[in-house]
């Protein structure tokens, strides 16, 4: 029996319509470093309405691609709106991609138009000549003539473009499983892959970032999105802001903690979200800069672990709570959010907000063995992440070569390794290309990594596995150490004596001036196990 429901589609043209008219007075804030530039939701409406026109002028119909080469700004957010509300695709370039995985991915989607900041026209510039699809650049927040356009280019002022034109536009009807946006993985290993989000997986998780156990987004809130907008949709706050009327913050390029600080101070947000170095930066400077920050009732962290001694510092003396989550652009990315069951409290609920967090409804999750078996969820049996959604990707964007395996069975191979408690938290302990096999165990790198990080005089330190004649592979460290401080090898071995097995207790160490960082500032292990492969490392052996 089919059901008697209207089958209406889940648009982002319904999003915007919606988001402008019922809240028409919610704003998005853009800071400049000075006076920030303020934009109702009404006439965020309008803007996106004027910019489709625009780019409908120059051209652009059906699915074609519209990139974005931007800071969080207003301008953003009208092209997070406009593009997919007119049938084409938004295409985020990340700004920190290497040059030439930039020139691949532009490429790769054959964008049509890019929008580009000002400030970042020196950058794309470089690599414009090679982007073979590209016929228009359309220079927002600064100036054109600054951009020296290749053949067959034009490049558009953003304002006069858009100024004059119709604010309104004919939305069309879209089929909400068509693509809206779409975003490429850094690529640590390999090109990058293309992600594409359709309407429908763009709403379902706009709600569910919304829902009380998620980010708790509700009308009432002001949330500084720090979370690039090129990096993994900004983890859905815009989309899921405009769906429930919460002001946003953008800061623009200012994303350094002295910036931040002063945007919390202007702003009072009572939200924000950004991953855990943004925090750390921002909390040595409150050290030496005191300010009151208890207007943030919450902030999420994700993207890498985010460090207990972080999340109590916050909220024990700055009053304010750290959300946990875990996602990955494959994912939309939320994947899953770390609020403890209500019946925990003190230290039991400590521990469960540590953890990578619990699934929503809407995603399901399974752990695979070396045997490609599943383990059960016991809190202690380990095995890879598979999970299966609604916005979740089944594929990669024109047929990238990808491990064949990557997308099993309809469930996505996250690449991640951990465990999951019964009642379905998560605990990631390690990458799959970083676990480290010894004699037939797993050591999980993330752990020493941490237990290392804990040690004051320590910076930095990353874990991998290096080949080992009797255990297939052991341990090393690389660690940087604090400016100003000195530590010693064996002095670390000994401070890991009580905090790991002693089987798991690493034999090699390496100092360094400092871990090598993929584009999104991941610690890059490809790089330094290429390092350690050609005999560059200065290694002291136990
Ligand atoms: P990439 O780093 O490959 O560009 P993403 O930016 O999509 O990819 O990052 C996704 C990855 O980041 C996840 O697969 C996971 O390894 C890591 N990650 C995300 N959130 C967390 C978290 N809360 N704790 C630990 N690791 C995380």
């Amino acid at each position: 029996m089919l059901s008697t429901m209207q089958d209406d589609q889940l648009s982002l043209a319904n999003l915007l319509r919606h988001g402008s008219k019922l809240y028409a007075d919610s704003e998005v804030i853009t800071w400049t470093g000075g006076e920030a530039r303020r934009e109702t939701y009404g006439e965020v409406g309008k803007h996106s309405a004027q910019l489709a026109n625009a780019l409908r002028g120059l051209g652009v119909t059906g699915d074609q691609r519209v990139g974005t080469f931007m800071w969080n700004n207003a301008e953003h957010l009208a092209a997070y709106l406009a593009i997919p509300a007119m049938g084409a695709v938004l295409h985020t370039l990340n700004i920190r991609l290497f040059p030439e995985q930039l020139v691949f991915v532009a490429n790769h989607a054959e964008d049509h138009v890019v929008i580009v900041d000002g400030t970042l026209v020196p950058l794309f510039a470089k690599q414009l000549p090679e982007m073979k699809t590209v016929r228009h650049v359309i220079v927002a927040n600064g100036d054109p003539a600054s951009l020296e356009a290749p053949a067959g280019v034009q490049v558009h002022s953003y304002d006069e473009l858009v100024s004059g034109q119709p604010e309104t536009f004919d939305w069309p009807e879209i089929d909400e499983r068509s693509a809206a946006a779409m975003c490429y993985t850094s690529g640590t290993t390999g090109d990058p892959k293309g992600v594409v989000y359709s309407h429908r997986s763009i709403w379902l998780h706009s709600m569910q970032v919304c829902m009380t156990d998620s980010m708790r987004l509700d009308q009432s809130d002001k949330a500084l999105v720090i979370v690039p907008m090129f990096h993994a949709m900004s983890w859905g706050m815009p989309y899921a802001a405009m769906m429930v009327g919460a002001s946003m913050i953008m800061p623009d390029r200012f994303l350094q903690p002295e910036p931040i600080a002063q945007i919390l101070a202007a702003e009072r947000p009572t939200f924000a979200g950004a991953v855990p170095t943004i925090w750390q930066g921002l909390l040595q400077h409150l050290e030496a800069n005191p300010q009151d920050i208890s207007h943030l009732r919450e902030v999420v962290v994700g993207g890498s672990a985010a460090p207990p001694a972080m999340m109590h510092t916050f909220e024990e003396k700055y009053g304010v709570p750290i959300l946990h989550a875990w996602g990955m652009t494959e994912t939309s990315p939320l994947g899953s959010v770390a609020r403890p069951p209500a019946s925990a409290t003190g230290q039991e609920a400590w521990e469960y907000r540590y953890t990578q967090g619990r699934f929503p409804a809407s995603v399901r999750a399974r752990l695979i063995n070396d045997a490609g078996e599943e383990v059960p969820w016991d809190g202690e049996s380990v095995g890879e992440l598979e999970v299966k959604g609604p916005w979740i990707a089944a594929s990669y964007y024109g047929g990238i070569e990808v491990d064949p395996d990557k997308f099993h069975d309809g469930w996505l191979r996250t690449g991640d390794v951990g465990k999951i408690t019964p009642d379905g938290f998560l605990t990631l302990t390690d990458r799959a290309k970083d676990v480290i096999k010894s004699g037939g165990e797993w050591i999980s790198s993330v752990d020493l990594e941490n237990h290392v990080m804990s040690h004051p005089a320590v910076a930095e330190a990353a874990v991998i596995g290096v080949p080992d004649e009797k255990w297939d592979e052991r341990p090393l460290v690389a660690v940087v150490v604090r400016e100003g401080q000195q530590v010693t090898a064996e002095e670390l071995r000994e401070y890991l004596q009580d905090k790991v097995a002693k089987w798991q207790l690493p034999e090699h160490w390496s100092f360094v001036d400092e871990v090598p960082k993929t584009s999104v500032g991941k610690f890059d292990k490809k790089r330094l196990r290429s390092a350690h492969a050609e005999g560059k490392l200065d290694i002291r052996h136990f």
